[in-house]
This record gives C-alpha cells, structure tokens and sequence, in this order.
C-alpha cells in the first residue's frame, strides 16, 4: 500500500492520518512541537456547544492510536521536494523522509499584537489578547492588571484582520463568535463584570452562532458596540482608556476598561510560508493554494502534494475536520 508523509499534526493532520490509516495507507505523521493539538490544547471552551477543548484533544489524541501511523514529534519540516515517482522531505536537523505523497496541514499562527502598537499590547498589562484570555476563562483566573476581578472587559474585533495597515484585507472568520464565546464565559464566572465588544461587522456564518450572539445580549447582557478603538492608553491605576468612534451614533467616545482583549486573527504559521513557498504552491498572504476552491481544494500543482485544514486559509475546527476528510478521499483516488 502507498506511503504519505503528513506535515502538522493539528485536527487537519490527525483527522487525516486517521481516515488514511484505516484505509491500509502507511501515515508517517510530523509535529514541530512535543504534543500535538496545540493550537486546540490552549483553548478553554469551543464554539459552538462549548465542548471542554481538553475533551476534544483527547479524542482526537486517540485517533492516533493505529499501527499504520507512526509519530515524529518534535519534528520540523524545512523542506520538501518531487524526488523520482515520489517525494522526499526534510528536518530542521537535515533527517530525510521519502514516501509517495504528500498533505500540507501546517495551519496558523495567531496574528502578533506587537504590530499593532496604538492598541498597547506588551505595553500596558490590562491589554491582552483573546489567547491569552481563553487561558484566563480555562483556569478560572480573570484578572486585571493589579489581578483584581475586572469592573469591566472591552473585546475588540478584527485586530489583524480586515485592516489595511497590518496588509492582512481578509476576514479571520472565526473571532466574531471568538469573541461572544468568551464575553458568555466571562459572564458565566464575574456575572457583575460589564462586557463590551466593539465591532466592525458581526459575522455569524455557522449553525447557532446566531442564537449564541441573542443569548449573549438576552442571557447575559452582553453590549455591542459598532466602532473601532483607535487607540488605548494607560491610566495611574492600572486600567485602559480606549478611543474609539460609535459608528452608528457617528459619535467619537472614550471608555476605561480594567482589561481590553484583542481578538488576533489568523495567520498562514511559519511552516506554511516557507512550506508553500518551497514548493511553488503560495497563495494570497502566505497561504498555501489549492488548485481550484470548488473542484479541486485540497489538490495543488503538484501532482502527490495535497493541503488541508488552516493552511489554506481560516477556518473553524469543523471546517478544518470536514476539510481533512474531503482530502483523504482525494488522496485516496488518486493514489
Ligand atoms: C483565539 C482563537 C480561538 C479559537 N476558538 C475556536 C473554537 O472555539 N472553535 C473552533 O472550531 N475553532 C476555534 N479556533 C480555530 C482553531 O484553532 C482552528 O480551526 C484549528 O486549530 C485549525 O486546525 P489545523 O489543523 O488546520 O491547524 P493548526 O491547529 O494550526 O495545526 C497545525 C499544526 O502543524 C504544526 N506545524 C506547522 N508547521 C510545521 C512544520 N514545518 N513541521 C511540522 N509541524 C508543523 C503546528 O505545530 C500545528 O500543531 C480558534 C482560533 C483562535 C485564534
Ligand atoms: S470574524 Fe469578525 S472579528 Fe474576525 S476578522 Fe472577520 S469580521 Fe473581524
């Protein structure tokens, strides 16, 4: 039976490996990091349902357990390359690996708030990003920067996303309802703490999303905000002031918040762009590209190079399981 190197062990490579390996293919499965889902690991709750994140790593972990896959963590992939009839691939420590094809699913990275200086990430403690919040609602330890319990929380959408200056034009598409998850939980635990979150637009694409935004005004009294933050600075006892223009009031406003949360978008991961690029198949922004959106979205250029999941653009996990899938029966038919 054929041989396939996958490239990220994320819920795109294991979903992947797994529907592979049942199907008798020899899966060779690597992971730059020690452990794999960690993009999933360090989040508290997911959306839609608000499934435990260290449920669904566990059953995704288990996935693993076949004697046609064999793991290599800590294993960076720096290169790969058509060698004869098949392909051969590379490590960070100049280790090769040949098999007879291919699957990208090296995903994101989260966009770095340390671009977006006016917003005074890394500056003032009260500024965090929505990573850093999802550890806060997962340990049950929100807390401003004098750890105290917050008076009040400002999410702020589309940081990263949709904007000009960090040169990223498209849409994250999973923050928006990043953001009414976590404004729900942080309800959940400090129902006294107020919770803004300022938006460009609301996209609500999957099933419930729409209700869970209701819920959050009905339930919890969540408040939205149509505007952008302009700009946050420090005040003497440790809170946030953000500027900022309700653009449905067409009023400019000030507001101190005790935490302001940025919700960063995502970004094709370092592995992506160099992955993509070494292998002529980069797409917009550092993605990597498939040959057709509708017809042909998990096969390249490359004829044994497959991609999946995040690496091709954002997605929700649903998405990136759904998409795994749809390359594996690709894989399988052409192999
Ligand atoms: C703040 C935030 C909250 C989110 N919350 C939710 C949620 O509640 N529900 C939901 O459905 N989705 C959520 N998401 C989205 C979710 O994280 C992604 O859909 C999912 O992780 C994408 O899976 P993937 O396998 O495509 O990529 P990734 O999860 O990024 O996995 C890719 C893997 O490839 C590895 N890798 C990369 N390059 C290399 C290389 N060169 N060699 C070896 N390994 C490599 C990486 O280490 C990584 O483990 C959230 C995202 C963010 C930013
Ligand atoms: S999903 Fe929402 S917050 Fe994220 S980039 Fe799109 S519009 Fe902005």
């Amino acid at each position: 039976m054929k041989s396939i190197s996958i490239i990220g062990a994320g819920p795109a490579g294991i979903e992947a490996a797994s529907v592979l390996a049942k199907q008798g293919m020899t899966v060779a499965l690597f992971e730059k990091s020690s452990s794999p889902l960690k993009n999933i690991a360090d989040k508290a709750f997911l959306f839609p349902n608000f499934a435990a994140a260290s449920d669904i790593v566990e059953l995704m972990s288990k996935k693993l357990l076949n004697q046609n896959i064999t793991l290599h963590y800590d294993t960076e992939i720096v290169d790969m390359r058509r060698e004869g009839q098949g392909w051969k691939i590379v490590d960070g420590k100049g280790a090769t690996y040949y098999s007879d094809c291919v699957l990208m699913a090296t995903g994101y990275t989260p966009f770095d708030a340390h671009r977006k200086e006016e917003l005074g990430y890394g500056i003032y403690g009260g500024v965090v990003t929505s990573l850093e919040m999802e550890k806060m609602i997962r340990y049950n330890q929100i807390v401003n920067s004098l750890g105290e319990k917050p008076k009040r929380v400002v999410f702020l959408q589309c940081v990263g996303s949709r904007d000009e200056k960090s040169g990223n034009h498209y849409c994250s598409k999973v923050c928006c309802v990043t953001a009414v998850k976590q404004a729900i939980e942080l309800k959940r635990q400090l129902p006294d703490t107020e919770a803004y979150i300022f938006y460009m637009d609301l996209r609500m694409w999957g099933q419930h999303f729409e209700e869970l935004y209701r819920q959050s005004q009905q339930e919890y009294g969540v408040r939205y905000v149509r505007g952008r933050i302009s700009e946050a600075s420090g005040t003497f006892d440790g809170r946030v002031q953000i500027k900022a223009e309700d653009t449905l009031m067409g009023l400019p406003l000030k507001m101190t918040t005790d935490l302001l949360v940025l919700m960063v978008g995502m970004e094709a991961s370092e592995g992506t762009r160099c992955l993509a690029k070494a292998c002529g198949i980069c797409g917009d922004y550092g993605f990597a590209q498939s040959v057709d959106p509708h017809l042909g979205d998990c096969l390249t250029a490359e004829s044994g190079l497959y991609v999946c999941g995040a690496c091709k653009r954002p997605m929700s996990i649903n998405d990136v399981v759904n998409d795994a899938r749809a390359a594996a029966v690709a894989i399988l038919e052409a192999e």
